[in-house]
C-alpha cells in the first residue's frame, strides 16, 4: 500500500487521529499537553503533565501486537480491496507470514467487519431461516440455522416500471429453530415498524418480535410465486453460498461461521462503492474502535449465536 500508509509514523498519525478525534486529552489528569511518543516502545505516549503512559494500541484490534501498524494496515487493505474477499493463504503469501499466522489475523480482521452501532435494518425486510453445513468441535458435520434478513430497495426507472432491489443485509447464527431466538435477532436487527416479508414458518410470530409488523405468505406448493417473493434473499444466499465455496472452506467450522457471516455481510452492503477507498476507510476505523477477539475465542470451543 503506498501513500498515506507506508511509513510507521503516518500509521501511528492515523491511529492518534482516530482515538483522540477532537485533540489529546490525558484520561488521568486531564491535560491537553501534545504528549511524549516514547520512542524505545512501540506505540507508547507518556503525558507531558503527569507522566502517565498510554498505549495507543489499547482497545483497538492492534492491542499487544509486536508486529508494526504498517503490516496490520496492508493486511487490512488487502481484506478491503478485493471484492471477493482474501483467503489465509494469501495474506500469508503478501505478508511474509507463515500460513497459520496469515489465518489468525484474518480471523482478528474478519472479527472488525461489523460495526456495533449500525442502524438496525427498515421498510421491508424479506427474512428466513436457512440452514447451513459445518463441522462441530468434532469435526462432524452438523446443520445449523442461520437468520438472514435483507432490505427491499424499491427503483422506479425512467420508464416508470418498478424494480425491487436488494438492500443492506444481516446475517445471524441462531441458537436453534424456535421462534424465541429468531425473535432476538429480529429485536437487534430490524428497526421498530418495519414489515417482515416471510414465508408461512412459525418461528416469526414470537413476542420479541413484536415490534415489526408480519406479512407472512403460505404459498405452499407454488414454488414460482415463493421464489419470486423471496428473490432478493434467495440471490443474496446464493452468492454467499458461492463466495463461501469459492474464496474459503465449503464447510466451515462452527465457530468461525459468524465471522464469514458478518463478512459477507460487510462486502454485500459495501458492493455499490466506486472506490475500494471507501470500505477500506470504514475497516480502518473499525479496526481503530473494536478489540479483537481473544485468541481463545478464534481457537477454542465456545462460541456465541448472535
Ligand atoms: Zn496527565
Amino acid at each position: 500500500m503506498s501513500g498515506a500508509f507506508s511509513s510507521e509514523a503516518q500509521c501511528e498519525a492515523y491511529l492518534f487521529s482516530q482515538k483522540y478525534p477532537d485533540g489529546f486529552v490525558c484520561e488521568r489528569c486531564g491535560s491537553v499537553a501534545a504528549p511524549w511518543r516514547i520512542l524505545s516502545r512501540h506505540c507508547l505516549l507518556e503525558c507531558r503533565d503527569c507522566g502517565q503512559q498510554i498505549g495507543l494500541t489499547t482497545g483497538t484490534i492492534f492491542e499487544n501486537t509486536k508486529k508494526l501498524l504498517c503490516d496490520w494496515f496492508r493486511a487490512l487493505f488487502e481484506v478491503a480491496v478485493h471484492k471477493t474477499g482474501v483467503s489465509a493463504a494469501h495474506i500469508a503469501r503478501v505478508m511474509g507470514f507463515s500460513e497459520n499466522t496469515g489465518l489468525n489475523w484474518l480471523r482478528k480482521l474478519r472479527a472488525v467487519t461489523v460495526n456495533p452501532e449500525r442502524a438496525p435494518l427498515s421498510g421491508e425486510v424479506e427474512t428466513d431461516t436457512i440452514f447451513f453445513n459445518v463441522q462441530d468441535e468434532y469435526g462432524k458435520g452438523v446443520e445449523v440455522p442461520v437468520a438472514v434478513a435483507i432490505e427491499v430497495e424499491r427503483n422506479i426507472d425512467k420508464w416508470g416500471r418498478e424494480h425491487a432491489m436488494p438492500g443492506r443485509a444481516r446475517m445471524g447464527l441462531l441458537e436453534n429453530q424456535s421462534a424465541e431466538a429468531m425473535g432476538k435477532f429480529l429485536k437487534k436487527n430490524v428497526a421498530k415498524g418495519s414489515t417482515l416479508v416471510t414465508d408461512g414458518g412459525t418461528e416469526f410470530m414470537a413476542d420479541a418480535a413484536s415490534h415489526v409488523k408480519h406479512k407472512p405468505e403460505v404459498t405452499g406448493q407454488d414454488w414460482e410465486r415463493a421464489r419470486a417473493r423471496m428473490a432478493r434473499l434467495n440471490l443474496f444466499v446464493a452468492n454467499f453460498k458461492m463466495w463461501l465455496r469459492g474464496t474459503y472452506h465449503p464447510s466451515p467450522h462452527l465457530r468461525l461461521l459468524k465471522y464469514y457471516l458478518d463478512e459477507h455481510c460487510f462486502r454485500h452492503n459495501r458492493r455499490k462503492s466506486k472506490s475500494p477507498l471507501k470500505p477500506l476507510q470504514r475497516l480502518l476505523e473499525l479496526a481503530c474502535r473494536l478489540k479483537a477477539p481473544k485468541w481463545r475465542e478464534l481457537q477454542g470451543a465456545s462460541f456465541s449465536p448472535t
